[in-house]
């Protein structure tokens, strides 16, 4: 569950309370991706490792399934939407979402990796 919370808000997965992103907005152009070293209010260390978040296409791909099932189903069986606009509207949601998604990715990933801990505040 608390797992869940980190990463439905975007929370370090440690502390709940220091926000995994820079910039809240994921559609700000800049800085979209850009993620603090540290956690500013524990100071768990959100990059693990150099290119931890490469392993993150593991978790957001399944992410992209997903919605592309649901997109699926719903445009092609209940609107019926032509074969050729079914396409268009799914490269353009899906590539609208992609920030979403990265994002999602990204906190499901170091949500496995780290654990929540109930008094983890830096000394
Ligand atoms: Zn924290």
């Amino acid at each position: 569950m608390s797992k869940l919370f980190s990463v439905a808000r975007l929370k370090c997965p440690r502390c709940h309370k220091g926000d995994l992103f820079v910039k809240q907005n994921p559609y700000s152009f800049k800085d979209a991706m850009k993620m603090p070293d540290r956690c500013p209010v524990c100071g768990q260390d959100f990059q693990i490792e150099p290119g931890f978040y490469i392993g993150a296409l593991w978790t957001s791909f399944p992410i992209v399934i997903f919605i592309m099932a649901l997109l699926s189903i719903l445009l092609l069986v209940f609107i019926k939407m032509d074969l050729n606009w079914f396409f268009v509207t799914l490269t353009l949601i899906l590539f609208l979402l992609q920030p979403l998604i990265i994002r999602l990715g990204r906190a499901i990933w170091i949500n496995i990796f780290v654990d929540y801990e109930e008094d983890a505040i830096e000394e």
